[in-house]
């Protein structure tokens, strides 16, 4: 049996991962600090006896006793509310916490693959974004603390890769949704759909008119498996190309929740991006993959997700472990 670590196990991806992995019949070992991640999204693997859970934070030393085939660094906060919030640990969760993941790679001989992000690309200047473009980043700005502590990594990786040999795979994820995503993460899905919830006005950021392109969680799970199992060792885009702009999906958003809520607008956000299409041409030619769940499909149960939770989860405003970690 081969046994996969996965970092950031409780959270929206790494939860999904461990569901796949144990599914395709590997040993899932889960690691987690919980600033961001939730136990209650990996609560149902407790009773899987293929499945062991260390509370940890990454960006110190990691140990794990036996043998480990595979790593799968998805440990960060991702969303830009999160990582305004606590930009030292997000700066060090993809560095150090990358370091000391490919030192234990290389301990063990396991293969890595770590989460990058579409992000790395920055406010681009190339449409759509392929893996060649070097992007278009402030390192100084508010999303300076994750793009910067992504692209070190993956020259980090890449290092590693030509130095110790070492077998790594990058993925440069972009949005993507679906269950377990967190309602009050600040991400443009949660928050609309809270909103309709909440009976609150749907707040749209700027003119509405920039754009994002949104992949939904099941294609991701499935891109990261073959990118994993296969031999390619650059980045690669991992996505849905179907694109449009954060004003038209408010009214999706609408429609699908059935409410008559308002669309306001709001200021936007210092550095948002104004435009984002994964360019998957690598993704399709090399994994044969490519998405094939629509956008109306996937809403759907995302919505009938967020639907389930109670009310006490609809109403939280920030998530539980943040103040551990204010210091
Ligand atoms: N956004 C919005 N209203 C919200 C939250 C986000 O209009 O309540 C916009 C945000 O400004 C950005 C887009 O939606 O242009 C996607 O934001 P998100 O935080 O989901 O992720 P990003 O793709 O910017 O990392």
């Amino acid at each position: 049996m081969k046994t996969v670590l996965v970092t950031g196990a409780a959270g929206f991806l790494g939860s999904h991962l461990c569901d796949r992995f144990l599914a395709e019949g590997f040993k899932v070992i889960g690691m987690d600090n919980l600033i961001t991640g939730d136990l209650k999204n990996i609560d149902h693997l407790f009773k899987e006896g293929r499945f062991e859970f260390y509370r940890h934070d990454v960006s110190t030393f990691v140990h794990i006793p036996g043998r480990l085939d595979y790593i799968l660094h998805f440990a960060s906060p991702a969303s830009p509310i999160d990582y305004l919030k606590i930009p030292i640990q997000t700066l060090k969760v993809g560095s150090l916490g990358t370091h000391n993941l490919l030192g234990l790679a290389r301990a063990k001989q396991a293969r890595i693959l770590v989460a990058s992000t579409s992000e790395v690309y920055g406010d681009p200047m190339v449409h759509p974004q392929n893996e060649d473009y070097f992007g278009n980043v402030n390192p100084v700005g508010p999303r300076g603390v994750y793009d910067e502590a992504k692209r070190f990594q993956e020259a980090m990786v890449m290092a590693y890769h030509r130095i110790h040999n070492l077998e790594t795979r990058i993925i440069r994820i972009f949005n993507t949704y679906g269950p377990r995503m967190r309602l009050n993460d600040g991400r443009v899905l949660p928050a609309f759909i809270g909103q309709a919830l909440r009976g609150e006005d749907l707040t749209v950021f700027g003119d509405g008119s920039q754009t994002r392109s949104f992949c939904y969680v099941d294609d991701l799970i499935e891109g990261i498996f073959r990118l994993l199992m296969s031999d390619y060792v650059y980045p690669m885009n991992i996505g849905n190309p179907d694109e449009i702009t954060i004003g038209e999906f408010a009214k999706e958003i609408v429609q699908l929740t059935g409410t008559d809520q308002k669309i306001v607008y709001k200021d936007l956000p210092e550095g948002d991006p104004m435009k984002r299409q994964p360019d998957i041409g690598r993704a399709q030619e090399l994994l044969g993959w490519e998405p094939k769940v629509h956008r109306s499909e996937g809403l759907k149960i995302t919505y009938d997700y967020f639907r389930s939770l109670s009310n006490d989860e609809l109403y939280k405003k920030e998530h539980k472990n943040f103040d551990a970690y204010f210091r």
